[in-house]
C-alpha cells in the first residue's frame, strides 16, 4: 500500500475586524469606563499666534508664503496650511529672492535673519514671545561675559536658535547625564537657561546635577520652560496615577508633545501613546482599560483631540471628566510687521492670537 502525502490544508476563511463591542465583550475591565480629560491641552498662545500669522499672510498677500521649518510641531496644522498655499522649506536660501518668508513659533539665529536680509527676503517674525525672551536672555548675560548651559535638545530648532544668539557663550547640555561632565570656563560666572518645552521634572534634575559641580551657578531670571508646557504636564500628573492608558495627541517632532508620553508614565499610567491622528489608535490598548487619559501636546487643535474622544466613546468611553489643573488667558499680539497691515485693510477680527483651543479643521 502506498500513501500520498495529503495536504490538510485548512480552508482560509476571511479574518473578521473586530467590532467595538467585540473588544469590550473581551477586554475583561474592571470598574467603569471613562475618559479623564486634561485641561488645560493643545493649543498654547505661541502656537495659535504663529498660525494665525501664516493664514494671515496667506489671506492678505495671496499664496504662496513660504514658512521656515514647520511653523509648529503638527502634522495637521502644517497639511492644512500647505492645502491653502503655504509652502514649507528647511532654510531661507530655498526661498525665491524677494518672497515673503515666516519665520516658524521655534525662532531663528541672528545667523538666519542676516541670510533672508541678504536675499532681500520679506520677513514675518513668528517666534513665539516666550522663545525671544529666552533668546533675550542669553544676549544679555552673554554681555555679561556669563558662560551659558543650555539645558535642552540638541538638533532641536528652538535650540539652535537660542544658542546661535550667544554661540561663544554657550555649551547646551543634552541630558542630566551630561551635568555629570560638563567642563566649563569659569564656575563663578555661570548661568543656565532652558529649552521652552522641557520636562519640568527632568530639567530640575539636570540643575540639581550641574549646581551640585558648580554652587554659584545662578537661575534664569524667570522660568524659561512656558507657561504652557508647565500647565500640559500638571495636568497629566493628576491623571496619570488613576490611568490604565494615556493617549497623548501630538506629532512625534513635537518636544512637549512627546514629554506628555514620559510624564505621564512617571506619575503612574499603566500604558502611555502619542498619536498624530485617531486613527492611529490601536483597538488593543483598550483591553483591560477601565480609565483613559486623554490630553494632548502645545501644537495641536482641539478637532484632532475631539476624534479621539469620538473614537473612545466607539469602545464604550462614552464618560468623559474633564479634570481642570489651571486656566489660561494669555494672549500674544500678532508679529508687528502683520499688524500694520491688517490695520490698513481695516481687519481687526483677528489682532491677536493666542486664543487657545481654536478649532482648525
Ligand atoms: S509651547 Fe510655550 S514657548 Fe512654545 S509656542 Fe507655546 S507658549 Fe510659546
Amino acid at each position: 500500500m502506498t500513501s500520498s502525502p495529503v495536504s490538510l490544508s485548512m480552508p482560509t476563511v476571511p479574518r473578521r475586524r473586530r467590532t467595538p463591542e467585540d473588544v469590550a465583550a473581551a477586554a475583561g475591565v474592571v470598574g467603569e469606563k471613562r475618559v479623564l480629560l486634561a485641561a488645560p491641552r493643545g493649543y498654547c498662545a505661541g502656537v495659535d499666534r504663529a498660525v494665525i500669522a501664516v493664514e494671515k499672510a496667506l489671506e492678505h498677500y495671496g499664496p504662496p508664503v513660504y514658512v521656515r521649518k514647520q511653523i509648529v510641531h503638527n502634522r495637521h496644522v502644517v497639511e492644512t496650511l500647505e492645502e491653502r498655499g503655504a509652502i514649507f522649506v528647511d532654510e531661507t536660501d530655498e526661498v525665491p529672492e524677494g518672497s515673503l518668508v515666516v519665520f516658524s513659533a521655534h525662532g531663528v539665529s541672528p545667523a538666519v535673519v542676516r541670510s533672508a536680509e541678504e536675499r532681500g527676503l520679506r520677513t514675518i517674525d513668528a517666534t513665539c514671545p516666550l522663545v525671544t525672551k529666552v533668546h533675550r536672555e542669553a544676549v544679555r548675560f552673554a554681555k555679561g561675559d556669563y558662560e551659558i548651559l543650555l539645558i535642552g535638545h540638541v538638533g532641536h530648532e528652538e535650540v539652535e536658535g537660542t544658542f546661535g544668539e550667544a554661540p561663544d557663550h554657550t555649551q547646551i547640555v543634552n541630558s542630566p547625564e551630561e551635568a555629570d561632565t560638563i567642563e566649563v570656563r569659569d564656575p563663578d560666572r555661570l548661568i543656565w537657561l532652558s529649552q521652552t518645552t522641557l520636562s519640568v521634572d527632568e530639567t530640575m534634575e539636570t540643575v540639581r546635577r550641574l549646581r551640585e559641580r558648580f554652587p554659584n551657578l545662578q537661575d534664569p531670571p524667570s522660568d524659561d520652560i512656558c507657561y504652557a508646557t508647565s500647565n500640559r504636564q500638571a495636568a497629566i500628573k493628576k491623571i496619570a496615577p488613576q490611568a490604565d492608558l494615556v493617549i497623548v495627541v501630538g506629532s512625534a517632532n513635537s518636544s512637549n508633545s512627546v514629554r506628555l508620553v514620559e510624564v505621564a508614565l512617571e506619575y503612574g499610567a499603566k500604558e502611555a501613546h502619542r498619536v498624530d491622528f485617531a486613527n492611529e489608535v490601536d483597538e488593543s490598548w483598550f483591553e483591560g482599560v477601565a480609565t483613559i487619559g486623554v490630553t494632548s501636546g502645545a501644537s495641536v487643535p482641539e478637532v484632532l483631540v475631539q476624534d479621539v474622544l469620538r473614537l473612545a466613546a466607539d469602545y464604550g468611553y462614552a464618560a468623559v471628566e474633564e479634570v481642570v489643573t489651571a486656566e489660561e488667558d494669555i494672549l500674544f499680539s500678532l508679529p508687528k510687521e502683520l499688524r500694520a497691515t491688517l490695520k490698513e485693510a481695516g481687519d481687526g477680527s483677528r489682532g491677536l492670537g493666542g486664543r487657545g483651543q481654536r478649532p482648525m479643521s
